[in-house]
């Protein structure tokens, strides 16, 4: 089991906590000592183990050192130097073949950006139109903790790893953006309106839950 010590000016007590893939975190005010901090550790070490079999017993998407995750599939990758930097996806047999190195991790983002923005680019459009609604302009950015941001401009951004998620989650996550350009807040009226033209975004918000952490 590995342990990181954290040390923080901010903190006035020692907090554990077990990330998604097991590892212990422990975060201490500077003035803690080691030794009472082991202390600590071991005093919860039942609970650690508890919260670690919860995270283990979950369903989650394992991707290979020379895999990807693209549009909710496990793409093995394929390194063609003739191809260049071009990239091509053969859905069928879950291969994406290019000349670029795309496990290599500034190039993946980078590649996945493209991705997210040729995407939800065409489907935001596809979907403002065929329900009716405006926004004024959409972005693929980087968020920690969340998936799409609406502005009270009317400007949708979403994160870049949507590309990652299937396509009924995208489409969900897209409409609830849209949805909030009428509605801004998640009251009963936003949740009506989502359901109406998503009826199955009860699942997507399940498989969010569920793999969402993974990705
Ligand atoms: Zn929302």
């Amino acid at each position: 089991m590995r342990i990181w010590i954290e040390r923080q000016q901010l903190v006035r007590r020692v907090w554990i906590r077990v990330e998604p893939d097991g590892q212990v975190v422990v975060t201490a005010p500077p003035w803690y000592g080691e030794r009472l901090l082991w202390r600590l550790v071991e005093r919860h070490r039942e609970w650690i183990e508890r919260q670690r079999r919860c995270y283990r017993a979950m369903d989650r998407i394992i991707i290979g050192r020379e895999e990807l995750l693209y549009r909710g599939h496990v793409y093995r990758f394929v390194l063609r130097r003739g191809l260049g930097s071009e990239v091509l996806i053969y859905p069928r047999l879950r291969i994406i073949a290019s000349g670029a190195n795309l496990l290599s991790s500034p190039i993946q983002r980078q590649w996945y950006i493209n991705e997210a923005t040729r995407l939800v680019g065409r489907r935001l459009r596809q979907l403002a139109e065929r329900y009716g609604f405006r926004f004024t302009d959409f972005a693929i950015r980087e968020y920690a903790s969340a998936w799409g941001y609406c502005t009270s401009d009317g400007t949708i951004t979403f994160d870049w790893r949507i590309v990652k998620v299937p396509r009924f989650v995208m489409d969900y996550l897209l409409l609830h953006e849209l949805v909030h350009t009428k509605i801004p807040h998640h009251g009963p009226r936003f949740w009506q309106q989502v359901e109406r033209l998503c009826p199955a975004y009860h699942k997507a918000v399940h498989w969010l839950r569920t793999y969402g952490r993974w990705i």
